[in-house]
């Protein structure tokens, strides 16, 4: 319905770009040094091409493009995660609120070549993990619908919702779906890379337990995938993260749920080696019990100096449940384990990962081991703790997370994932570090530093033979080969898809 006119405003724009104008001050002031951020051709080129771009989606959809000068621009920036993303400037930021107007974006930026990101949640932290500079933002804020089916066993989801939302249309209704642990997070991102969830030990991660996909194709089309629907986007949709599309419907499937246990123990760092021995008991045996979830974390913090915070968090209402004795019986300093509600737990989480600093995420994988963990963990130490009071705001974080053999069980649900995982694998360990710091002077001594260890850690487990290749997409460092780390053959399938 909208090509006659896209076709037209694509003729006009065409020749508005033969006669470039220097930018006006009403139109866009690009905050990062405007000179230099111009001053290349491709820049410049890209600039005016997403001018066009937005002109052109602005007469289509009054208000719902904004520019630098507006407030809504200005929030929406504020609503990354990162300060790195925050200070990431687009031409206009586009806010749809329907599939077609998505689609009608697309057949737009394929006319006037304008390159674009994809906001969901806004976590993914580097630098153009869903903002662009000089380019155009399309924020799925706006959709944010939540239907229940007839049934209530599956729940429709717009991309423009975070996990606190979902929870808390779900929880009076005693239902729960699996996904994020921070109710900040955005259901796009983290169900398209994986979604680790406090119900994954039961029930796989998010992309495991979504029955279908509303999505846009790159021609412009809305096309629904499933196992039944473009089977071959279903299965490049779990783990494909937004290569293949722009998600303007989740459908999960939903289970039962209501009261449960969990929240944040604090333990002294002396209790190193107690803990990767609770962590690899908890791991090889998790399948006797799969309702528990577990995140080994150790931090630093100016103020507070170096201490584990481990969450433990059971799906059932039980005290202490005996899965987690092993941790148990080591001393903690502080806890806020209780029973509760889902999202109680998930605000808990959200309050303690705080939006507006600089950050960055790194991951590997390694088969459980206790040595390995110690390994990884001396690694880490050795190298933050010399410069932790050199760094402005600098809050170096490690953690250790279990991809146990049941996990992985479900990672074979639906026709299987594209994560190329499989139970001969046997019960692995995901190890990330999130670094914050708050002054953009010490990029470069923060970057170096957490490359260096993850690449020391690789080198560690693979000379003892317990490297993975496994990369998890929602914690990769932009320069990590995630599609590689999926092994060869999924890779290509995902390339001819
Ligand atoms: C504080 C914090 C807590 C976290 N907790 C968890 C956790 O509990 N479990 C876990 O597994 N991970 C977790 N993560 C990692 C998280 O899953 C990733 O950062 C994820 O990418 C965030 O999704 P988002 O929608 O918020 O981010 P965004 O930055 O909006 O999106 C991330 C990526 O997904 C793309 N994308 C988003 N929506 C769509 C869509 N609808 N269609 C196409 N592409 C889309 C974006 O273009 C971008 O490439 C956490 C991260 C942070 C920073």
């Amino acid at each position: 319905m909208y090509l006659p006119i896209l076709w037209f405003l694509f003729l006009q724009l065409c020749f508005a770009l033969t006669v470039p104008k220097k930018p006006s001050s009403d139109v866009i002031k690009p905050a990062v040094d405007p000179a230099k951020s111009l001053e290349r051709k491709s820049y410049r080129s890209r600039y005016w091409s997403c001018t066009a771009c937005c002109a052109g989606l602005s007469t289509l959809f009054p208000g719902k493009v904004k520019y630098f000068n507006d407030t809504v621009y200005a929030e929406q920036q504020q609503s990354y995660w990162s300060q790195q993303q925050q200070q990431t400037y687009p031409v206009c930021r586009f806010t749809p609120a329907e599939a077609r107007e998505v689609s009608a974006a697309i057949h737009l930026v394929r006319a006037t070549q304008c390159r674009f990101a994809v906001k969901s949640g806004g976590h993914a932290s580097f630098e153009g993990g869903s903002n662009i500079q000089n380019g155009l933002a399309i924020d799925l804020s706006g959709l944010s619908a939540l239907k229940l089916s007839n049934d209530s066993s599956i729940l429709c989801v717009g991309p423009g919702n975070r996990w606190e939302d979902v929870y808390a249309f779900l929880d009076p209704l005693d239902l729960s779906v699996v996904g994020g642990r921070n109710g900040d997070v955005g259901v796009g991102g983290l169900t398209l890379g994986g979604g680790i969830s406090y119900f994954s030990g039961f029930y796989g991660w998010a992309l495991d337990n979504v029955a279908n996909y509303e999505v846009i194709i790159a021609n412009g089309s809305i096309v629904n995938a499933s196992l039944t629907s473009h089977p071959d986007l279903y299965f490049a949709l779990r783990g494909g993260g937004n290569n293949f599309g722009i998600i303007t419907r989740f459908d999960f499937e939903t289970f039962p749920h209501g009261d449960m246990w969990g929240g944040q123990i604090f333990y002294p760092f002396s209790t190193n080696q107690s803990q990767f021995e609770a962590f690899y008991w908890w791991a090889e045996n998790a399948n006797l019990d799969a309702n528990g979830a577990l995140i080994l974390a150790a931090a630093s913090v100016p103020g507070y100096g170096s201490f584990f915070s481990n969450g433990f968090v059971y799906a059932w209402p039980v005290m202490s449940p005996p899965l987690f004795d092993n941790f148990t019986a080591i001393t903690n300093f502080s806890s806020t384990a209780r029973l509760t509600r889902l999202p109680d737990l998930v605000a808990e989480l959200t309050g303690s990962q705080p939006p507006g600093f600089r950050q960055v995420y790194i991951t590997a994988t390694f088969k459980n081991d206790i040595q390995m963990m110690s390994d990884i963990f001396k690694i880490w130490n050795d190298a933050v703790q010399p410069i932790f009071e050199d760094i402005a705001g600098f809050v170096p974080a490690l953690a250790f997370q279990p991809i146990t053999a049941k996990i992985i069980e479900n990672f074979s649900k639906n026709g299987g994932n594209a994560l190329g995982i499989s139970p001969e694998d046997g019960s692995l360990t995901l190890w990330n570090m999130d670094f914050q710091w708050s002054d953009r002077r010490n990029d470069s001594i923060v970057l170096d530093m957490i490359q260096n260890i993850i690449a020391e850690g690789n080198a560690v487990a693979k000379s003892c033979g317990l490297f993975h290749r496994y990369i998890y997409q929602n914690y990769a460092y932009i320069t990590q080969d995630v599609f590689a780390g999926y092994g060869e053959e999924n890779k290509a399938r995902l390339l001819r898809i």
